[in-house]
């Protein structure tokens, strides 16, 4: 388990404060990025084009348009999604345990809405912390500087 987790760990009914119906949802995103963030799905691995980008600029929560994380803060970790270090801030993302697939690992969701990014790796580079928010391209827009 994950111990230099730096976010807060919810709940299961934790209250977010963007709210939609499932209708809305299917409504704001298109299909793959639907089942990713709110059905916590994966994408496939090297499929994303936000993976191997290095422009400078904001990632933003693909439902809700909170900043998670900047450019400075990302770095090739050959996993195949894109992988940042660190968030914008600690309050943007939240945690929960994750015991799916018969592993425990440290899921990581927009702090806003709740939508599902991807999970948190303590592999990361140890020169820049040590953690890897290995997370789905889908779930994220890229906003150029
Ligand atoms: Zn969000």
């Amino acid at each position: 388990m994950n111990t230099k987790n730096p976010h807060e760990v919810i709940e299961i009914n934790h209250p977010f404060r963007v709210q939609h119906t499932q209708e809305e949802w299917e409504q704001i995103l298109d299909e793959s990025a639907y089942q990713i963030l709110r059905n916590k799905a994966t994408e496939r691995p090297f499929s994303s084009p936000l993976e191997l980008l290095s422009d400078t600029g904001n990632y933003l929560c693909a439902g809700c348009g909170t900043e998670l994380f900047k450019s400075n803060q990302k770095f090739d970790s050959g996993c195949g999604w894109p992988s940042f270090f660190d968030a914008a801030n600690k309050q943007a993302i939240v945690t929960a345990v994750d015991n799916s697939h018969g592993m425990q690992r440290i899921e990581i969701l927009c702090a806003n809405c709740g939508g599902h990014l991807g999970h948190l790796f303590d592999d990361g580079p140890r020169e820049n912390g040590g953690l890897r928010y290995c997370v789905n391209g889908k779930s994220l827009q890229f906003k150029p500087q």
